[in-house]
């Protein structure tokens, strides 16, 4: 979901953005609006995420799955190898992304329980020269976060945040860098936003296709070839909403307390079983099963006639997944919590 202000703002600009006769859809991005633009989006998410200033905002394109080729195209230095922590299939696809460029050791995974935990991480476990840990925060598939960001000392830590971004505060300083699809949390997909450490800028492997360089983007401040202009004009938008709304603290409180609704309902019922761990339970996706396969059918239909969409969880992990991203209002939650109480005292 995008928040409906944001939206509204967007149709009221449709066709006239700010008296320049135009849609930003339609502009050039060499252009002074929309540099400005661009700019403003960089200098806000650098505001509301307290980005410091040896980081640098980088607006791509190619999904957080370039990610999982560029991170180690120019991470990887001398050794090549790196540190990757396996909670999910999205890790997964990390991991054997960058095996193709180099050494890959799974340090911990939770691979055993189909991913329903996040391993317990000690500093001791990362190899002295990795050139990068990498994580991904928040397993979108199976409902589990990071509640804790590991301490990997001097090696650079690389986390996908794909479905937890701007959810919650996180310091910035414990990354090395830091990579999201822009498509939950963010704006319409086709952006993908990456901070990185500078210090990890311009060492990439001399094989790296100039696109794929963080570099190429970081000199021209990601206007080196046309960028995902529309998307990065939502993205500002969706900003502005974040910022007005009391910033992250605000936005973490919130999306705490739409949780907790449905995790509640879940842990005070005989019907709805959760399977993510409690203590590394996402705010973002909640994901429960039912007893049956003939229950878990009846619950999708029936929330689907009251106005619930995609509530079907993965297939890997069957039963539900209520995505709950920043967007999705606090009331549209309570609503939800209520269908599922109502649901069981009819399925008892
Ligand atoms: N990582 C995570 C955690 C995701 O949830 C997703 C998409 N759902 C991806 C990576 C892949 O993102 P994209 O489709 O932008 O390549």
């Amino acid at each position: 979901m995008l928040p409906e202000e944001v939206l509204k703002t967007a149709q009221r600009e449709m066709l006239d953005y700010r008296g320049t006769g135009m849609s930003v859809m339609e502009m050039s991005h060499r252009s002074k609006v929309f540099e400005e633009i661009i700019e403003e989006a960089a200098s806000l998410l650098r505001q509301i995420m307290k980005i410091p200033n040896n980081y640098k905002v980088l607006f791509l394109q190619g999904g957080a799955s370039t990610q999982f080729s560029m991170v180690p195209l120019n991470l990887f230095r001398e050794s090549r190898t790196a540190d990757y922590v396996n909670t999910g299939s999205w890790s997964k696809k990390a991991i054997s992304e960058a095996n193709r460029y180099g050494k890959v050791r799974v340090v911990a995974s939770s691979e055993d329980k189909n991913f329903t935990y996040i391993p317990r991480l000690d500093k001791k476990m990362f190899n002295l020269d990795a050139d990068y840990v990498h994580i991904t925060t928040n397993n979108t598939i199976y409902g589990t976060r990071f509640a804790r960001i590991p301490d990997t000392g001097e090696i650079p830590l690389v986390a996908d945040m794909s479905s937890n971004i701007l959810s919650e505060e996180i310091d910035v300083s414990k990354f090395g860098l830091i990579y999201a699809g822009a498509q939950k949390n963010i704006a319409p997909a086709g952006l993908t936003v990456v901070i990185i450490r500078e210090d990890l800028i311009g060492h990439a492997m001399e094989m790296t296709p100039l696109m794929l360089d963080y570099q190429t983007h970081s000199e021209k401040n990601s206007l080196f070839n046309t960028p995902p202009c529309y998307c990065i004009y939502i993205a500002l938008l969706v900003f502005r909403w974040l910022h007005n709304l009391g910033g992250l603290k605000q936005m973490q409180n919130i999306n705490q307390e739409k949780a907790d609704l449905l995790y509640n309902v879940i842990d005070n019922s005989k019907l709805y079983r959760g399977t993510a761990s409690p203590e590394d339970r996402s705010i973002m996706n909640v994901t429960f099963v039912l007893p049956s396969e003939e229950l878990n059918k009846k619950f999708v239909k029936q929330s689907e006639t009251q106005g619930f969409v995609s509530l079907k969880g993965h297939r890997s992990v069957g039963g539900m997944r209520a995505s709950i991203y920043n967007a999705v209002p606090l009331e549209g939650v309570r609503k939800l919590a209520g269908f599922m109480k109502k649901f069981e005292s009819e399925n008892r």
